[in-house]
């Protein structure tokens, strides 16, 4: 069996290319005002930051951002980490008392609950045991690689089985405040077997996370930060020129084939089938799961890239308009008032009314 790695593929590409990200060249040194950069990597993704303001000040802000974004990950959302939130309620899973959860995060799974209710079960935070069976975030290491299996489909068939968000219960103001760290009037019960996997919205969530920090520290001038395939555009850059995205080409990932031209604050997120990947015996298997089959969701999208305020639902949305296909996914994306670039594997291109503001080629 041959196997190729997309995801190591992928990380260089964001370095070098970008997915949904500022487009190089722009800026250069201007001095005092920055743009100052900074490349780390944290949630299994490079985070790259531009940010504009008093050097100083604007050093502290991204180390603050790392701080934040290891936190997230340590405290909420790893389902790896035995210190964090996620990992406490996958392990809870069947318990008849359930598991403590903060509120923001039981927030978090609420809004996920909705969009798995509005995307008619395409978007489904509950599917973890399928992401496991898949081995998915393993596939970043060429060592892994030589391990990569196609489930069967008496394995996908009960992974499937054990998925589905309305089957998760949350309580927000649960009688009995629990012992457990992070305990606040939250609870959370998952059936015996099911695992959460937040994959498809962490990053949003860090990014809308970072527009607050932003907020809150009005020295900064402006900043364009990239999560992997999710992006933050914020405030005004010195010379007032605006932010530029640019959308890989799925065909191609080391090429954009347009940009998206932005002012203000921004979320853009993308979800595509070359972002990672394993290719066996000539078939290529991709990240973004269809809930009702278990295997690799098949809607001839190639990649789509969803553009709103909120870094939640850019990044829940990018991922549930990616399993839905254009028609459906525009109807999904417009009802929360955002706007849809869909490439399909043919090339062609589809995009809602509003991106043809923003979108340029
Ligand atoms: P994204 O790149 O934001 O589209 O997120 C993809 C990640 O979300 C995957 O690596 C999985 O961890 C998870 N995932 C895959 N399929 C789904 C789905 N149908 N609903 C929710 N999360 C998913
Ligand atoms: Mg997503």
């Amino acid at each position: 069996m041959k196997r190729y790695l997309g995801c190591m593929f992928f990380a260089l590409m964001v370095l070098l290319c970008g997915c949904g990200r500022d487009v190089p060249g722009e800026g250069g040194d201007r001095g005092k005002e920055g743009p100052w950069q900074r490349v780390d990597t944290a949630m299994g993704t490079v985070i790259q930051q531009t940010v504009y303001g008093a050097q100083e000040t604007a050093e502290l802000f991204s180390e603050d951002v790392m701080e934040m974004l290891y936190q997230m990950e340590r405290e909420e959302l790893s389902w790896r980490l035995d210190t964090s939130q996620v990992y406490r309620i996958n392990r809870s899973a069947g318990l008849e008392e359930g598991c403590a959860l903060s509120e923001e995060l039981a927030g978090l799974l609420e809004a996920c609950q909705e969009l798995s209710v509005r995307s008619e079960g395409a978007f489904d935070v509950t599917l973890g045991r399928l992401t496991s069976l898949w081995n998915i975030d393993q596939w970043s290491t060429e060592e892994n690689m030589t391990q990569f299996q196609i489930p069967s489909g008496k394995e996908l068939e009960a992974a499937v089985e054990s998925c589905g968000s309305s089957k998760m219960k949350i309580v927000r103001n649960a009688e009995s405040a629990g012992t457990e760290p992070d305990s606040g009037r939250a609870r959370i019960w998952l059936p015996e077997g099911m695992r959460l996997d937040l994959g498809a919205v962490g990053k949003g969530l860090a990014l809308s996370r970072i527009s607050r920090l932003l907020e809150e520290r009005e020295e900064m001038g402006g900043a364009v930060i990239s999560l992997g395939g999710s992006v933050l555009t914020y405030g005004v850059k010195p010379d007032g020129s605006p932010w530029k995205v640019g959308i890989v080409d799925p065909a191609d990932p080391s090429s954009h084939l347009g940009i998206l031209t932005l002012e203000g604050q921004w979320c853009v997120s993308t979800s595509g089938d070359y972002e990672r990947y394993v290719e066996a015996d000539g078939v290529r298997y991709h990240h973004i799961l269809d809930p009702a089959t278990g295997y690799p969701a098949q809607s001839g999208v190639g990649g789509v890239t969803v553009l709103v305020k909120d870094g939640l639902l850019s990044d829940g949305l990018s991922t549930a308009c990616f399993i839905l296909g254009p028609e459906q996914g525009m109807e999904l994306a417009e009802a929360y008032g955002a706007e849809t670039l869909f490439v399909m594997q043919d090339g062609s291109i589809r995009m809602s009314e509003g991106m043809e503001t923003y979108f340029s080629r």
